[in-house]
C-alpha cells in the first residue's frame, strides 16, 4: 500500500518538474543541459550566465537547475 503511495507522488513530481514556468516571463522553463544543446553552447556557458545571475532560472527539488530560454537568448545575444 505505502509503496504504491510513493510510486505516484514520484510519478507525479517528475510530471510537475518539466511544467516549470519562469516567475518573469511565464515561459516554460528548460533544463540546463539541454538549453545548451539547444542554444548550441557549452553548458559551462549556460552555468556562467546562471551565476553572473543574467538569466532567469530556477532550482526543482531533485537539485536540477532550470533555465528560462528567452532570458538565455536575449543573454548570448549581448555577448
Ligand atoms: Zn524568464
Amino acid at each position: 500500500m505505502s509503496v504504491r503511495t510513493e510510486r505516484k507522488f514520484v510519478v507525479r513530481r517528475q510530471i510537475s518538474e518539466q511544467l516549470i514556468s519562469c516567475e518573469k516571463c511565464r515561459e516554460q522553463m528548460i533544463s540546463a543541459q539541454f538549453s545548451a544543446d539547444f542554444f548550441g553552447v557549452s553548458s559551462r556557458m549556460i552555468y556562467r550566465l546562471i551565476e553572473s545571475s543574467e538569466i532567469h532560472f530556477a532550482e526543482t527539488d531533485a537539485n536540477e537547475i532550470y533555465v528560462c530560454p528567452v532570458s538565455v537568448e536575449q543573454a548570448l545575444k549581448t555577448i
